[in-house]
């Protein structure tokens, strides 16, 4: 069978879920455990719960091993299909570690992107010039916000057309800053740039992070025809899960939290009505799933990385994060 055909049999939406190692303090209570291959096993309240997910990454998973796991939906980008793979699960439980990892332990923005230069370059041997365009925003309080612009710190609009209304490269946000990148150090740099970029609206980044969506897209333009559809990849590192307790929260917080369900409760709704192929699908529901329209549809690969905390603590927010994720599964 060729790649394509096998990418067919294994379905446009998948799941993979990601225990995070124990950090610290080893010696607290660990909730998680796996049974067997593409199963988590929740111990909660004395009793154990079951989910089953494409694929089950432990606490000893390297980042390696889950790049291996998402390269044929790499593939199929480079083949033309839209893409997005986003992540998803309470602050802390290793989201930015997976999308974007650290310097010694690159996460997979980076590998995908080294892995489009190799591509790149192989297919200039063949006598078809790439190109690949880079940009970054954020999604917060139902706002978009370019990260690549050092000047603006103003909302961009989302264009809300149908795709067939907007034409093959059309530009979801039109005024984004996008960038032609070469070299893995080039987007090292951009990346941190825009880091410290989203970290202006807030006391803390970590504190923010925790309350924004991160969004990186690459586009794989051919570099001799503008014309040519570029098909679209989106690494999404989203809003902290966490469920904000009803009471207690007012003001700017009530604010961001009710914008961060709104908009993870469309992009499950979305997801959910791709998984039965229902013939409408609710994008206009929230700012992040009109951004990603485009490679949320039939016919775009679409990779849901659910990452939860080991801890006995955070038993609860992983019973939501792996129900969300059972949803699209
Ligand atoms: P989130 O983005 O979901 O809030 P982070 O990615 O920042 O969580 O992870 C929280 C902490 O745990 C960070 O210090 C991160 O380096 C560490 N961490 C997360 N996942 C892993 C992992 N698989 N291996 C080692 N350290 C990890
Ligand atoms: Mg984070």
């Amino acid at each position: 069978k060729t790649h394509e055909q096998l990418q067919q049999l294994r379905g446009n939406i998948r799941v993979l879920c990601r225990v995070r190692p124990l950090l610290g303090d080893a010696s607290e209570n660990v909730a998680t455990t796996m049974p067997l291959p593409g199963m988590i096993r929740l111990r909660k309240s004395k009793r154990n719960i079951d989910f089953e997910y494409n694929s089950c990454f432990g606490g000893d998973s390297t980042q390696e091993e889950v790049f291996e796991e998402i390269l044929p939906l790499v593939m199929s980008f480079v083949d033309g299909y839209n893409a997005c793979i986003f992540a998803y699960g309470q602050t802390g439980s290793g989201k930015t570690f997976t999308m974007q990892g650290t310097n010694e332990s690159p996460g997979i923005a980076p590998r995908v992107l080294h892995f489009l230069f190799q591509h790149s370059r192989q297919s200039q041997e063949t006598g078809v010039e790439r190109r690949i365009e880079f940009s970054m925003l954020e999604v917060y309080n139902e706002g978009v916000k370019d990260l690549m612009s050092s000047a603006s710190h103003k909302n961009l609009d989302i264009c809300a057309l149908g795709p067939h209304q907007l034409g093959p490269n059309m530009e979801r946000v039109p005024g984004l800053t996008k960038k032609t990148v070469t070299r893995v150090s080039e987007i090292e740099a951009l990346i941190e740039q825009g880091t410290r970029k989203r970290a202006t609206t807030s006391h803390s980044l970590n504190d923010h992070s925790s309350r924004s969506h991160a969004v990186i897209s690459i586009r794989y333009c051919d570099a001799n025809d503008a014309e040519a559809p570029a098909p679209v990849l989106h690494l999404v590192d989203l809003a902290g899960s966490e469920r904000v307790a009803k009471s207690g929260v007012q003001g700017v917080h009530l604010k961001e939290a009710q914008a961060i369900n709104k908009s993870l409760s469309a992009l499950g709704d979305v997801i959910a009505s791709l998984q039965q192929k229902s013939s409408h699908t609710p994008y206009r529901n929230s700012k992040l799933t009109q951004l990603l329209q485009d490679s949320l549809s039939g016919n775009s690969k679409v990779l849901m990385v659910c990452n939860i905390s080991p801890e006995e603590s955070s038993a609860s927010e992983t019973m939501s994060s792996l129900n969300f994720a059972k949803r699209a599964n």
